[in-house]
């Protein structure tokens, strides 16, 4: 079992842990004491930078550079926006933090928007998380009342207000600029970049926008040191993460782990080994936007640099199992449709490329595929990355191009013998 402390989750199982009195008497907010009494924004920035924290959300930024990109000299107002709409799928960490841990991440938001120089903060939370919001709610007044939050914290002429919005429900608008626009009261559509947030972001004035993990390791950086923080993980990937394993696992559930821990040490260490004693067949490392992985690659480790040597990403750290009983090509027809539901519909390559792809799989799980859709796919693929104003037409194509790849025998199988290769069962109705 690895050798680490944890920073996210040390508390979370705590009795009462969401109430004020308990996070304090468990040394809350000292670090917002510790930034107010004896840190200047910008050294809260540096001891960040020093850290090497590196954004949770899925592209691993990182994070004390971002802040960095604010104009010096902006006469706008500056923005912090905290992303909680986590909806990718396998992916569950956040709104745990969120639900048991909300001073936590009220006390990161606090700390960033400190050193940024923002006044006014905002957290988007996806609208399904209604109890989410609700302990947010509850732990910002809370943190009002004890004077953490509002006009003069603690005392110290620093003014920073945070507002909670729920979010409508859509997946993408977990994607920043979507998110922004979703804010400011439109609905969700993605902006092309440049220019990036920082420079012209939520009502066109610079806002840095953070994911809710990310944010949450401020405090422990602030109290502990940058050099605390780093010694666990890997050179490029320092801290620990949160892995949220579901799927056929025997314990899913979300770990706090160190960077670079081997997939293999996750899933039958701490998740308990595959379910009902099957094998493993494939595993989705980091939400269902990444290429998978087969099961030869077990001993793979969960950093950034290794999963991209691998040929794939720790995204969210979604990590969805995959055992033998899974047809692969259901599981690709799965994952389309919930893109193709999912396109904004705003550029061609996504809106018209999504629809093909789910339609072409469909053909091929009723048996009425040949085997020029399998080109035909990897062809629609081709068009969409790279050519759409989000990551959402990237996103879609992993799970199509890497099943394709790995499993090619299951579709060739689905359009030759017209069944499934692997339940031998009859096709999809
Ligand atoms: Fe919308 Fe898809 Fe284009 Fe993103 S890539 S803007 S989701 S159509």
């Amino acid at each position: 079992m690895a050798d680490f402390e944890k920073i996210l989750f040390k508390n979370i199982d705590f009795p009462d842990q969401d109430k004020i009195d308990i996070y304090i008497k468990n040394g809350g907010y000292n670090a917002l004491r510790k930034a107010l009494d004896s840190m200047s924004p910008e050294s809260v920035t540096e001891e960040v930078i020093k850290s090497g924290l590196r954004g949770r959300g899925g592209a691993g930024f990182p994070t004390g550079r971002k802040w960095t990109f604010l104009p010096k000299d902006s006469k706008r107002p500056v923005y912090l926006t905290v992303n909680a709409d986590e909806s990718e799928p396998g992916t569950f960490k956040d709104r745990e933090l969120i639900e048991k841990d909300p001073h936590l991440v009220i006390e990161g938001t606090l700390l960033a928007a400190y050193a940024i120089k923002c006044g006014q903060a905002y957290i988007y939370i996806r609208g399904e998380f209604a109890f989410g919001a609700r302990q947010l709610n509850k732990a910002i007044e809370e943190a009002r009342a004890k004077g953490f939050l509002g006009k003069n914290i603690l005392g110290k002429g620093v003014d920073i207000e945070i507002i909670v919005h729920r979010g409508g429900g859509a997946y993408i608008c977990g994607e920043e600029t979507a998110l922004l626009t979703s804010l400011e009261g439109n609905q969700g559509y993605p902006r092309v970049k440049p220019p990036f947030p920082a420079i012209s972001g939520l009502y066109s004035a610079p806002t840095i926008i953070n994911n809710v993990e990310t944010l949450s390791n401020i405090p422990y950086i602030i109290n502990k040191g940058a050099e605390k923080f780093s010694a666990f993980g890997t050179a490029k990937s320092p801290g620990t993460k949160i892995f949220c394993l579901s799927g056929h696992i025997n314990k899913p559930g979300n770990y706090e782990l160190p960077m670079g821990i081997p997939l293999r040490e996750l899933l039958y260490e701490y998740g308990g080994g595959i379910k009902d004693g099957r094998n493993l067949k494939a595993v989705i490392p980091g939400g269902s936007s990444v290429p998978l992985l087969t099961a030869d690659k077990v001993d793979v480790r969960m950093d950034f640099e290794s999963l991209a040597e691998a040929g794939t990403m720790l995204g969210s750290a979604g990590v969805i199992v995959i055992d033998e009983t899974v047809c692969m090509v259901r599981a690709a027809y799965n994952l389309a449709r919930f893109y193709q539901h999912e396109s904004c519909g705003q550029c061609t390559p996504c809106r018209q490329g999504t629809y093909w792809i789910l339609a072409i799989l469909e053909r091929i799980e009723r048996g009425r595929g040949s085997l020029k859709d399998l080109d035909k796919l990897l062809e629609i693929c081709e068009n969409i990355e790279g050519n759409t104003i989000c990551p959402l037409g990237d996103a879609a194509t992993p799970s199509v191009k890497s099943t394709i790849h790995h499993f090619r025998d299951e579709y060739e199988y689905h359009i030759t013998e017209q069944k499934c290769k692997v339940s031998m069962g009859p096709r999809f109705e």
